[in-house]
């Protein structure tokens, strides 16, 4: 099965290319150009799978120029092993009769990034013994925090590759920072920009799109390439955990095979949400896919009224992997719900880029809104929703999950849908412990105390263990110090490539 891009001006490659490639030469993100449809019968056969096995049988239908051989051994480095701390990888937790949690955040790294980032390696290595990629591929990720170390953590010393992280310096939590510049490999640099995520998302995309650049870089060796979650390498094997939670929640009689469910997901750049998408597309029985946003909630607004408008105040917030203002992956639904019309996303992109805002048409709105629904919560309400979860259920909500959980309980209030909820629970609530701590300890409770003591203080408090990759980060060598201005970007990539 092939590839094309949303701006239909590339031609279709097989998914090793699209794969290295990360965007598509037009600009575009790259989408399947066929249907995959998964029966009854397929459904109904993972229940008795491993979640190694489900990977498999749902990423052969869509990477097709890899051999099962290849996909099993891709599927076995990430997942296999004792890289997950969990059985089953991720595993589905009942948190009331009508309401699971899908704990994605079980990696290396403590946040649902991990599910895809240890795979991308694996495929991209393929990709370009496949491709016949003579050339080293430099990774470049703007990251909000959580996508950074797991970019790292993945492929670091994976041969023939090196990586280039950019991060909001003042805009991630300091377990991320620590996390991010305490990173070992030969091939891994790690620089702090002046500005927000957005700043160092634009800052990377205009690197890519720099054509003298890669010309130059070409000449010495590297071709540039993207982790982020444009990279159909990372959406994809996303898709196998919607399908992995079904079929757990089956096995285990807590839904019958068939019945529909709905899925709550705390969204940023729209690729975990837009995954769920697929997999319904796939015929996967999902109710409603519910986008929870934080206070920047620019996502919240479109599925409710077709208006994109980046043009607002943006908040930090206490779910900073969610602090963006341009979803990317957005354009790959547009793309598909449009019925594939390359003009109309050429059209509202452009208008994205010149005026920060577009407004789509009445029959993709209205399909917009038969998939989604959406609201968002704020701080406040994220503190509470883990005091209160807490509480009541002696489950730990980091502040992400807990603007999921919140917003299904305005969901079910304002539709009155009983139907049963998967919530996604993306960080481990030791990522984000200061909010966490916060939470449940109140201001007297955590004054004075640093992010690592509160580690400790969360353990103590609530019983639940510290996850290994988060111990004694305050210990470990500082080993990246760069930090950059948000304009200066291109220069800081030529300065680690291209310096004699
Ligand atoms: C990345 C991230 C999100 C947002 O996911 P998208 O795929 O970008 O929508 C939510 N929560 C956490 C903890 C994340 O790391």
């Amino acid at each position: 099965m092939k590839y094309e891009s949303t701006r239909g001006n590339s031609p279709a490659v097989f998914s090793s290319e699209a794969i290295k490639m990360g965007i598509a030469p037009d600009g575009g993100l790259f989408v399947p150009l066929e249907k995959v449809i998964f029966t009854d019968g397929q459904l109904q056969s993972l229940t008795s799978l491993s979640y190694t096995q489900r990977a498999v049988s749902i990423l052969k239908s869509f990477l097709t120029d890899f051999t099962l051989e290849e996909l099993t051994r891709c599927v076995e480095a990430a997942y296999g092993g004792d890289k997950f701390d969990a059985p089953g990888v991720a595993p589905v937790k009942s948190l009331t009769p009508d309401t699971a949690v899908l704990e994605l955040w079980h990696g290396p790294t403590c946040a649902f990034k991990d599910m895809a980032l240890q795979i991308l390696p694996q495929f991209l290595v393929r990709a370009m013994q496949k491709t016949g990629e003579i050339s080293e591929i430099v990774i470049l990720v703007a990251t909000s925090g959580d996508t950074g170390k797991a970019a790292l953590d993945g492929f670091a010393d994976v041969p023939g590759t090196s990586i280039i992280v950019f991060f909001p310096e003042q805009g991630v939590s300091e377990v991320q920072r620590l996390q991010m510049v305490t990173q070992k490999g030969k091939n891994v640099h790690v620089i702090g920009v002046r500005g927000n995520f957005d700043d160092a998302q634009s800052g990377v995309k205009q690197v890519f799109g720099d054509k003298d650049l890669s010309l130059v870089l070409a000449e010495k060796g590297y071709r540039l390439s993207s982790a982020n979650s444009i990279n159909w390498g990372r959406l994809v094997p996303q898709i196998v955990y919607y399908f992995s939670a079904y079929a757990d929640l089956v096995k285990a009689g807590t839904i019958q095979a068939g019945e529909k469910i709905n899925f709550v997901v705390p969204t940023g750049n729209f690729g975990n949400i837009l995954a769920g998408f697929y997999a319904k597309a796939m015929g996967l029985p999902v109710n409603r896919l519910i986008c929870a946003a934080n206070a920047n909630n620019v996502l919240t607004d479109f599925i409710q009224t077709g208006h994109y408008d980046r043009n607002r105040k943006f908040f930090k917030t206490l779910s900073p992997s969610m602090d963006i203002l341009i979803s990317s992956n957005l354009e790959r639904l547009l793309y598909e719900l449009t019925g594939r019309q390359a003009d109309k996303i050429n059209r509202w992109m452009t208008e994205l880029k010149t005026r920060g805002a577009y407004t789509v048409d009445q029959d993709t709105r209205e399909k917009v809104r038969a998939h989604f629904w959406s609201d968002f919560a704020d701080d406040r309400e994220t503190l509470d929703t883990i005091k209160e979860t807490w509480e009541q259920h002696r489950y730990l909500l980091d502040t992400h999950t807990a603007v999921a959980v919140r917003v299904l309980g305005k969901y079910r209030q304002a539709t009155g849908d009983t139907t049963y909820s998967v919530v996604a629970s993306t960080a481990s609530p030791f990522k984000f412990n200061g909010s966490v701590a916060k939470a449940l300890l109140g201001d007297e409770g955590i004054a004075g105390k640093s992010e690592f003591e509160l580690l400790n203080d969360l353990s103590a408090f609530t019983g639940w263990p510290i996850p290994k990759g988060l111990r004694n980060l305050d210990k470990r060598p500082v080993l990246h110090k760069g930090v950059t201005d948000k304009d200066k970007i291109d220069e800081a990539v030529r300065n680690i490539l291209l310096r004699p």
